[in-house]
């Protein structure tokens, strides 16, 4: 059986991390999230004093990362080596230096690499133990796996963007959290776009707003477009 390939981006807060581990849960396929992946190799960087604008030096210990990506969407978790960098990438000091990491073009190559084989190892024979793979970032749908068999961009206003981050950072989205999570999540998404063009839909992509949907909606709404 050949396990399907749904390729998802979107900038940081559209949703699409939480959306697409749902609907991979729904649909029991595998859930690769590509910004782990960028994330841990920061922490990896970090761990090991190095400089992130030393492009030589960090892509010789991107390479050599022994990065182990647990794709079951009820648990996703990220190691490198033995130690579990789940909760360690999501701290604050990774999300403002991983941007940095994620302009070295050769570090982008080997990552890409690495998330190819891990796609093409749920499509051909389903090693997670399901039938598929839900692969999300910046640039699946169109460098990575722009053969995948649905290709969606997620998106949102840039107010409702900065209204769930700051509930999901600061518990509220009162004015306070939405000015103190806007210049992250916008200054982000302008780093991030220096490399990548993830704000507009490539040729064939499908492009899903969820600014006006709920959780559940928007989890529906993308399950219709698989499952059309
Ligand atoms: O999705 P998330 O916000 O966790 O991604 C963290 C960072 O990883 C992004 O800000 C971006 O710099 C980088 N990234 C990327 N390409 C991807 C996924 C993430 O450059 N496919």
């Amino acid at each position: 059986v050949r396990g399907v390939v749904v390729a998802v981006d979107g900038p940081s807060g559209s949703g699409k991390s939480s959306v697409c581990r749902q609907v991979a849960a729904r649909l029991g396929l595998a859930y690769l999230d590509t910004g782990a992946m960028y994330r841990a190799a920061t922490w990896w960087c970090l761990d090991q004093g190095l400089d992130l604008g030393d492009q030589l030096a960090v892509t010789a210990a991107v390479r050599a990362m022994d990065l182990r990506m647990g794709m079951d969407p009820a648990a996703p978790h990220v190691r490198v080596g033995e130690t579990d960098v789940s909760a360690a990438i999501r701290e604050p000091a990774i999300s403002g230096a991983v941007s940095l990491l994620s302009t070295n073009l050769d570090v982008r190559a080997e990552l890409n690499a690495r998330q190819r084989a891990l796609i093409d190892a749920e499509r051909t024979d389903g090693s997670s133990g399901g039938t598929g793979v839900v692969a999300e970032g910046r640039d699946i749908t169109t460098v990575v796996a722009p053969d995948a068999d649905v290709r969606v961009l997620l998106t949102a206003s840039e107010e409702a963007r900065l209204a769930r981050r700051a509930l999901e950072v600061h518990g509220t989205a009162d004015a306070a959290a939405v000015a103190a999570t806007r210049a992250h999540v916008v200054g982000r998404d302008a780093k991030d776009s220096t490399v990548v063009e993830f704000q507009t839909a490539a040729d064939g992509v499908l492009l899903l707003d969820s600014s006006a949907l709920s959780f559940e909606e928007t989890v529906s709404a993308l399950l219709a477009l698989v499952l059309d």
